[in-house]
């Protein structure tokens, strides 16, 4: 690799980042290369970000165009795209207003400012608590970072927010009893993705639908990583029949270019006025543009039932390489979202990967992740799979089963 890069970076870039030593100059579909024209399959598309693979002609065209037009002129002007995109997302969702900002975190912390307003603006200013899951990834700015559970994320800058219950995501009595008329809004992602990619159950979807009904209170589903089809669904909520009033985007939805939302019933935008929240970038033109693109081919051009279809062939396969090795002790997921949990620590699997050119990453300690461009091919999974199969051969099992 590069020696400059990394020189450079360790000169210049805060370290909070622990990369691996390769250095990528290009893409192409499900490709990408490094700077010695080495090839990688790579099923990870930037943490679930290249939902339509790497230099997607129409893309790239689409953003090109943009660019000679007009990138961005502020929120201080209504510009023809973001009214558009809004109304995309409302007909996937079933809520009909959006908030855009630049980031999945934004986009949570946006719902949490929300569930306050709403409260607020009914004149109920005791309702301040929120409950969310053990095992919950939502983001590193303050508001999300407050309820994410790893204490490793949450100890060096604390404190954060207060009166926030954690409770265990498979345990439906211990949510109803968390819920109460003091909650202000319940908030979990429906397959939590850093915690080694769960997805909750259909019961425990059940009593979060209770308790909120029962309680009055809101309820948040970051579909951050697992919504916008990713999933073969539009949204994991579906799946789960959960019923929430606000929703957090981002990833998938730019293919690439940063783009966030919180999409929102009626009631809760009704609470907001304007001065309340905002984002110099939030809905420009680029990114509305990017975002219109990709839901132009996951919809109109078909690719969310492609993710469907790929998907049940990428589970099929998964299962397969479960029974073969003795390592593995589950496969969780659904669609292009997928974790592999390992009796061992999957970072020797994640390297030994890297080095026969696949790219995979590592969650949760022993859960080898995939998240795959939703463009990827049955060829192109077997390849993968074929490779996992080498390299799972190779790294010794913990204890067998
Ligand atoms: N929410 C979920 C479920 C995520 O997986 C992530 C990122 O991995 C975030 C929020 C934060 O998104 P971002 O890194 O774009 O701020």
């Amino acid at each position: 690799m590069n020696e400059t890069v990394q020189a450079l970076e360790a000169r210049h870039i805060v370290s909070t980042y622990r990369r691996a030593p390769v250095v990528f100059v290009r893409g192409r579909g499900v490709f990408l290369y490094d700077d010695e024209g080495r090839e990688y399959l790579d099923l990870i598309s930037g943490v679930g970000v290249a939902s339509l693979g790497h230099a997607h002609p129409g893309l790239a065209d689409a953003i090109a165009d943009q660019a000679r037009t007009l990138l961005h002129c502020s929120n201080l002007f209504y510009h023809p795209l973001q009214g558009r995109l809004a109304e995309r997302l409302a007909v996937l969702s079933g809520l009909p207003r959006a908030f855009f900002c630049n980031s999945g975190t934004e986009a949570v912390e946006t719902c949490l400012k929300f569930v306050r307003r709403y409260w607020h603006a009914r004149g109920v200013r005791d309702r301040l608590d929120l409950v969310a899951l053990e095992g919950s990834f939502h983001g590193r700015t303050y508001g999300s970072l407050s309820v994410t559970a790893d204490v490793h994320y949450r100890e060096p800058f604390a404190p954060l927010l207060p009166r926030i219950t954690f409770v265990p995501p498979d345990d439906p009595a211990r949510l109803a009893g968390a819920v109460t008329a003091a909650t202000a809004a319940v908030i979990l992602e429906p397959i939590q993705g850093e915690r080694g990619v769960r997805p909750l159950s259909i019961a425990f979807a059940q009593a979060v639908n209770e308790a909120c009904a029962r309680s009055g209170a809101l309820l948040v589903a970051d579909e951050v990583q697992c919504g916008l089809g990713r999933t073969g669904n539009p949204f994991y909520f579906y799946t789960l029949g959960l019923k929430p009033q606000l929703v957090a985007v981002g990833k998938a939805l730019g293919a690439g270019v940063p783009v966030g939302a919180a999409i929102v019933h009626e009631d809760v935008a009704r609470a907001v006025s304007a001065g309340d929240h905002g984002s110099t970038y939030g809905g420009n033109l680029l990114a509305c543009r990017a975002a219109l693109f990709f839901l132009d081919q996951l919809v109109a051009g078909g690719l969310l039932a492609h993710v469907a279809r790929v998907g049940r062939h990428l589970e099929a396969r998964l299962r397969t390489l479960a029974g073969r090795h003795a390592s593995i002790v589950d496969v969780r997921g659904a669609g292009l979202m997928w974790g592999i949990e390992l009796n061992v620590d999957a970072a020797p699997v994640v390297e030994a990967a890297l080095g026969r050119g696949l790219l995979v990453n590592r969650t949760g300690g022993t859960v080898v992740r995939l998240l795959p461009p939703y463009v990827i091919t049955d060829a192109e999974i077997d390849r993968a799979i074929d490779t996992l199969d080498v390299v799972l051969s190779e790294v010794p099992a913990g204890v067998s089963r």
